[in-house]
């Protein structure tokens, strides 16, 4: 029988040494500028609030904003919601609970309990881990955000930021298939993972550690035709934590050179297993180049997984094949944006509670960097979210979401994840609107009590 490596070869799809193409890139990010002159862009000042990013924290800012009364865009890069979870092709929620009870509530948990009708399969009372089935989940969020009232726009970039005072943001510049178009609004939310509008307008953030480097980055996968009934009996033993696992082995082996020690499986639907798998170090998602590079080298190491699986576990993938790697590099780390409070390693160790939190998370510090450990909560123990950790310094009318709120490096490791970044999307979203009501758009002086109280009312849980 010929395998498919064999047949990719023949089809020249594949180098026989799993070279990983160059591309002929250097790299090097032109210095030269120009300054537009002839180019006329359109401007679009229909919005109250503009979400830039439609990954869990965009989603939840989008329907949050809309249903607190807001006239809101949300602005998407590629062609569906979800971002990582979806396009990112993660494979699990991470847990909901804090071993006793749900504390990720409002917005977050809607997402969460229609997520799961997308995985049969799995236990209807799982809070923890609950496998991702990424086609469902995008028609979750395609009809939550829709029925909130928010507007989508996909297959647009935000490219530049126009600023109409120092401190104020008055246009987004946006590249599309119209050409460039301008958005105005009262208030942007930042959702955009890397930090984007927020580093463009002016705030300032740090990347990764002191010396810059950054969280390896994975491309996520699946492979159909698994024999389920076999997987099912070795799948726990496909997690980086089962030492016993064959991908050591197979690491062991030296045959396939892109394995390495991170790997976990899902099964997501029948006969369809997702891996969160193989580490592409010190990737700068900020850098098209690095990102270029990388999303080849991802689909490298999704191959030399297949084989090594063929190989050591044939009974389960035999005849299985990569049906799908991402289409957005599963990006870990960027930047950080400083906000009027930066939540702290310590204030984690500490379970800290604030007076303006917005949230609770309990997640672990999960740094994917070599010879880091987790640091883990007891049973019931979580930290509050401060809500000034969501408005960059020294902007006005600019609020965060998700993964690049303000953080140091350690305490990223564990808000980075899907369910608070859900929860600062809901905080935020409802943040712009009180922002435009109380403030004339200042986020940094809004009425917090306030801001809880409709948090609370909407099923959000903190102390
Ligand atoms: C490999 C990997 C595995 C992970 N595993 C888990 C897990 O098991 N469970 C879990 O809960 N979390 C996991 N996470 C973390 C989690 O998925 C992300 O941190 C989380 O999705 C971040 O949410 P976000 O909304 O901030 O950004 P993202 O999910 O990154 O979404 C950002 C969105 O913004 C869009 N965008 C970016 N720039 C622009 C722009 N300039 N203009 C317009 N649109 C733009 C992108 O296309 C994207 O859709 C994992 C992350 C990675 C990378």
């Amino acid at each position: 029988m010929t395998s498919r490596r064999d047949f990719l070869k023949k089809a020249g799809l594949l180098s026989a040494a799993f070279a990983v193409p160059a591309f002929n890139v250097n790299g090097d990010t032109p210095q030269s500028k120009i300054r537009l002159k002839n180019t006329k862009i359109a401007v679009d000042d229909r919005w109250d609030v503009i979400v830039i990013g439609g990954g869990p924290g965009g989603c939840t800012a989008a329907i949050s904003a809309a249903r607190e009364g807001a006239k809101t865009l949300l602005i998407e890069a590629m062609g569906q919601l979800g971002g990582m979870g979806t396009a990112g092709m993660v494979p699990a929620w991470c847990p909901f609970s804090d071993g006793e009870k749900i504390i990720y509530r409002g917005l977050a948990e809607r997402v969460f309990e229609a997520s799961k009708k997308g995985v049969p399969h799995e236990s209807k009372q799982k809070l923890n881990w609950v496998n991702i089935n990424p086609e469902y989940l995008m028609q979750v969020y395609d009809q939550m955000v829709a029925d909130s009232g928010a507007q989508v726009l996909f297959f647009s970039r935000v490219a530049a930021v126009e600023m109409s005072a120092n401190d104020t943001i008055d246009a987004i510049i946006v590249a599309n298939k119209s050409g460039l178009v301008a958005f105005k609004a009262k208030v942007f939310i930042d959702a955009t993972g890397d930090g984007d509008v927020a580093a463009w307008a002016g705030a300032s953030f740090k990347k990764g550690g002191e010396d810059g480097v950054v969280q390896s980055s994975t491309l996520c996968f699946s492979f159909a035709n698994v024999d389920t009934y076999h997987y099912n009996l070795i799948g726990p033993s496909l997690h980086t934590s089962n030492k016993n696992s064959p991908i050591y082995d197979v690491i062991k082996s030296g045959k396939y050179p892109l394995i390495g020690k991170h790997f976990n499986s899902n099964l997501i639907g029948p006969d369809v297993v997702q891996f969160n798998a193989g580490h592409i170090d010190n990737v700068d998602s900020t850098d098209p180049w690095a990102t270029t590079r990388a999303m080849a080298t991802g689909r490298q190491i999704a191959e030399q997984y297949l084989e090594a699986l063929k190989e050591v576990r044939p009974k389960a993938f035999g005849s299985a094949f990569v049906v799908k790697t991402a289409s957005l590099l599963g990006v870990r780390d960027s930047r950080r944006i400083e906000g009027d409070y930066t939540f702290t390693f310590q204030d984690w160790l500490e379970r800290k509670t604030f007076e303006d939190e917005i949230g609770r998370n309990c997640y672990y510090i999960d740094v994917h960097k070599p010879g880091h450990k987790a640091t883990r909560y007891k049973k019931g123990e979580s930290h509050g979210i401060p809500y000034r950790c969501l408005t960059p310094k020294g902007l006005k009318n600019l609020l965060v979401a998700g993964r690049c709120i303000s953080t140091d490096e350690e305490a990223f490791g564990s808000l980075r994840v899907m369910p608070p970044c859900l929860v600062t999307g809901e905080a935020a979203g409802m943040a712009a609107v009180h922002a435009i009501k109380q403030t004339k758009n200042d986020v940094h002086k809004i009425d917090t009590v306030l801001l809880r109280k409709r948090l609370k009312e909407e099923g959000q849980y903190f102390l």
